[in-house]
């Protein structure tokens, strides 16, 4: 069996120096230079040979050692060529590793896991590039990518707004469909020096469960999140006016504070203040007044 060997610092250093390799701050690029951190990743993750990982962003391809020893499959999406002949380097000594470079957001992620794992739920694990956590999060969930859990390093706001709830100012959009589709778990805080170079934002690891099933009924998911999200468009807003605003929600003012008044807080309720169960029950009173 070979033993990882690049969260220690000094490897770390050695293969960048060895490829002359200049950090790209626009793929934000931070490497994880900790065993500690990775093997509390790792053991979130909770991976077993019959598991497929799809990681994004392998970087030098530290993480992807320990996800290799662990897994049965390792597919790794890495952007930036310059890492291609450093990862073919640093994963020579793991056949279970296919690196595809790509942009994570162009690729289909249901196709390939379909091609790659017949379509059986992968685990999801990455110290996500920041610039980007939630369009990755949310393409997961909305593209019905198979997925049984993802376990990701994030800025340690985010991981916090994953998990609030209704009245936290951190409360959203991305917290709402973050309950609809998953169960978080904040695993561990992680301070910048676990990184090169340094990030200027704290971290943090989160394990988010997969729902079997959503804990709500919702008769027309897209139709949900459009009214999600233009409720906090316009946070400063009333929910009647954020809905009657958005060129996504093409019902009248009226019908918009009739389903509105059918939750019993009032018209001028703000979209902060409802819970999902709310958001369910608003938009699938919608979606009975659409005109079909
Ligand atoms: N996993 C490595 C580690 O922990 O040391 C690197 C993590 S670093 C925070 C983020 C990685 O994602 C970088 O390697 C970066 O080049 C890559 N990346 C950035 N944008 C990407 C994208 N759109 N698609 C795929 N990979 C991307």
């Amino acid at each position: 069996m070979n033993k990882p060997v690049l969260g220690i610092p000094q490897n770390t250093i050695e293969i960048l120096q060895k490829y002359d390799f200049s950090f790209q701050k626009k793929f934000g690029q931070n490497f994880l230079i900790d065993t500690h951190v990775l093997d509390k990743i790792i053991r979130a993750a909770d991976i077993n040979k019959e598991d497929m990982v799809l990681e994004i962003g392998p970087g030098i391809g530290t993480m992807t050692q320990y996800l290799a020893e662990a897994a049965g499959k390792v597919v790794a999406v890495e952007i930036d060529k310059n890492l291609i002949p450093i990862l073919s380097d640093t994963l020579r000594a793991y056949p279970n590793v296919r690196i595809i470079n790509e942009d994570i957001l162009k690729l289909d992620i249901r196709e390939l896991a379909l091609t790659e794992h017949g379509g059986k739920p992968v685990k999801v694990v990455a110290n996500l590039p920041y610039y980007i956590t939630t369009p990755i999060i949310m393409g997961l969930f909305e593209e019905h990518v198979p997925v049984e859990s993802i376990t990701v390093m994030v800025q340690k706001e985010v991981a916090e707004r994953m998990q609030t709830g209704p009245g936290n100012k951190d409360y959203g959009a991305l917290s709402l469909a973050v309950q609809y589709y998953a169960s978080p778990y904040i695993v561990a805080n992680v301070p910048p020096n676990c990184f090169m170079p340094r990030p200027r934002v704290g971290s943090a690891v989160i394990r988010l469960t997969c729902h079997e099933h959503p804990p709500v009924e919702v008769k027309d998911e897209r139709l949900l999140f459009d009214v999600i999200r233009a409720s906090f468009n316009q946070r400063r807003k009333t929910l009647a006016n954020g809905l009657s605003n958005s060129d996504k929600i093409v019902f009248s003012k009226e019908v918009i504070l009739e389903a509105i008044g059918k939750l019993g807080k009032g018209t001028g309720v703000r979209g902060e203040a409802l819970t999902l169960e709310e958001f369910a029950r608003l938009s699938n009173y919608l979606y009975d007044r659409k005109e079909r």
